[in-house]
Formats: structure tokens, sequence, C-alpha cells
């Protein structure tokens, strides 16, 4: 399909890559994400249906998006899941349907996900340490996690990546390990840099670690060949790994700015455009449905809120330049 006119902010960078948040709820509560208590969650009746996602998504895609990315929240707390995959996947010109999630539903849910046209996963694991993964989640269990992971794989859902949020104290004594645990089964894995959020801002500077220092401490265990970063890739800076077919990969917004690179934007799970992580214009989507709109007064939409897609975000550590964002899984992470 060839788009009319693809969307483009006003610095040139070609949207083509859509996070859609289908939830804010998630079953477990990452230290760095939201708090273990005060959160308040979307109504079932707020949020998009999988119709409205299917509108929003065809819209996208007639301007050229390509990718569609289902996050959260929690993707899989959705009992709808696989109805909203499958319109994601079946919308004309969408040709990579990832989805993140922590896994712990993966193991039920892998079959029917790939059925309804998932690609890829990928699925975050902080530590191996059942101890650890359980104190950093708020009570995950990392064996539920690995178990999704090989059902995922078994249903034909790859490559498969692994999130790991670098944490200094908590997890930086195993980075060797979580590597070696992605690599030797394929897979590949992301360094993150915790960003600082409203909920995280008291203790994020504690906690950060930075990617240098993760980079330093693999490369002391693999060798590493920088890859070039390919036309729209994400802000991972990514690395092959002699005698691995997975890559390791440090995603870096606080030490290195990826900006300029940026070429998607998110929809918040109440269906608001939100064309920055860190920056807190929003645009509602889902609204024009509901007032009797269609997609093509979306497409009107995407094109006008585009422009407003900021430069850059001035992050620091121990600042957050959002007012609005608390957690990550309000967004989409
Ligand atoms: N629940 C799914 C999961 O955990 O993968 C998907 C949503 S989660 C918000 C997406 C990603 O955001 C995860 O890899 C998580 O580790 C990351 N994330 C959440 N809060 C973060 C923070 N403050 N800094 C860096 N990454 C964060
Ligand atoms: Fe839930 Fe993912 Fe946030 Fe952890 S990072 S609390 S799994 S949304």
């Amino acid at each position: 399909m060839t788009p009319v006119q693809e969307l483009q902010d006003s610095l040139g960078r070609r949207i083509q890559y859509l996070r859609v948040s289908v939830a804010d709820a998630c079953n477990l509560r990452c230290v760095y994400c939201m708090p273990s208590s005060q959160m308040t969650f979307t109504k079932f009746s707020k949020l998009m249906s999988p119709v409205e996602i299917g509108t929003i998504v065809e819209a996208a895609a007639a301007v050229g998006t390509r990718t569609v990315r289902i996050t959260g929240g929690e993707p899989l707390t959705r009992h709808d899941i696989s109805d909203i995959a499958s319109r994601i996947a079946s919308a004309d010109g969408i040709e990579d349907v990832p989805i993140s999630t922590n896994g712990i539903f993966l193991k039920e849910k892998a079959d029917e996900l790939a059925s309804a046209g998932v690609t890829r996963a990928n699925v975050s694991i902080d530590s191996l340490k059942p101890g650890v993964f359980s104190e950093v989640t708020h009570g995950g269990d990392i064996m539920r996690v690995r178990e999704g992971i090989e059902a995922a794989v078994e249903a034909g859902i790859w490559p498969v990546k692994i999130n790991t949020v670098l944490m200094n104290g908590v997890n930086d004594g195993e980075l060797e390990e979580l590597a070696r645990y992605a690599l030797e089964r394929g897979y590949s894995i992301r360094f993150i840099e915790m960003m600082p959020l409203k909920s995280n801002v008291q203790f994020q500077p504690k906690l950060f670690y930075p990617a240098a220092r993760a980079k330093a401490e693999i490369e002391r265990h693999f060798t590493l060949t920088p890859r070039q970063a390919g036309k729209g890739s994400g802000p991972a800076v990514n690395y092959s790994v002699d005698g691995y077919e997975g890559q390791v990969g440090f995603i870096t917004p606080l030490s290195g700015n990826f900006c300029s690179r940026c070429n998607r934007v998110r929809i918040t799970s109440d269906g608001r455009l939100r064309m920055c992580l860190f920056g807190d214009d929003m645009m509602d989507l889902v609204g024009i449905l509901r007032s009797g709109g269609g997609r093509d007064d979306v497409i009107a939409k995407l094109r006008e809120a585009i422009q407003f897609k900021p430069e850059r975000h001035y992050l620091e550590v121990g600042k957050t330049s959002s007012e609005t964002l608390f957690a990550m899984s309000q967004i989409g992470g």
C-alpha cells in the first residue's frame, strides 16, 4: 500500500512506529514504574475498545505507520487482547506487531497471540534471582516469566528481546548472568537506564546505574561489535556479540539523548496521542470516534498533531520534565 502522504513532523522525522498502550493497569508493581499502592487505573469502559484501536491503527497505517507495538501497563491483563492484536495485525499496511509484556500470563496466551498476528516480543526481566525478581516486581515469579517466553517461542513469536532496567545495588551484580541467559537462548537483551518519573523521582538518582558502566561490565565477558543504527532504528544502541545470534543493546535516555532518531508516537490506553514520552502534549483520538467521527477524521488529527512533536526532551538524572507522567504504565513504556 502506498500512503497518500506519509506522516512527517516539522523536523522531517517520519513517523512509522506507533506504540499503543492497551491497558494502564498491571498485575505487577515494578519499583521504578509504579508504586505498590495509590495507583488508580482507567475503568474498562473508558479504555479503547478493540474496534476503536483497529480504526485508529488503520488511520495511522494509511499515513505510513508500519509497526504497531502493543504495550501498557500490562497488555495481557486484558481478556480481549487477542481481538485487539488481530485487528491491529489485519490493518492494511501494518507489517509488524510486537508486544511488550512482563510475561507472567504469556504461557497461557502465547498460542492465541501468535495466531492473532503478534510477531515478536519484548519481555522485562530485571533479575534471574527469584527473591530479587519478586522484590523488584512486588511479587512476580521469574519461573512463570521464563516458561512464558519458552511458550511464546514455541508458538512462533520471534525474535525475543529481554528488557532489563539497570539498578544500582539491585541487579548490577548479575549483568553477565542476564546476558548469558538471553544470548544462550538466541534472545537479545537491552539494558535500560532508569528514567525519572513522578512515581520514582525520590529514589531514582540512588538507583540510577549508567549504561556506560553496564557496557564496560558486559565487555569484560563478551566481545561486542557496534551495529549501524538502521533507518528508524529504535532508541537502543545495539551490538553484535561474538559467538551469539542475539544482540546486546543499551538504552540511554539520560546519558545519550536519542530524540533526533525518534520515529515514534504513542497512544495512551484512554485513546490520546502522545507525541513524546516526556512531553505532556496530548490529542484525544478516541473522542473523535466516540463523537461520530471516522478513520479520515483521525488521519486529519494525526497530521495536525504531529507538528507538535517536540524536538527533544530535557531530562536529567533526578528530574522529570513531565507534569502529568506519574508512572510509565500510564502511557506505555
Ligand atoms: N508491562 C510490560 C513490561 O513490563 O514489559 C510493558 C510495559 S512497561 C511500562 C515497558 C518497559 O518500560 C519495560 O521494559 C519497563 O522495564 C520499562 N520501564 C518502566 N518504567 C521505567 C523507568 N522508570 N525507566 C526505564 N524503563 C522503565
Ligand atoms: Fe507493570 Fe511493566 Fe510497569 Fe512492571 S514495568 S509495573 S510489569 S507495566
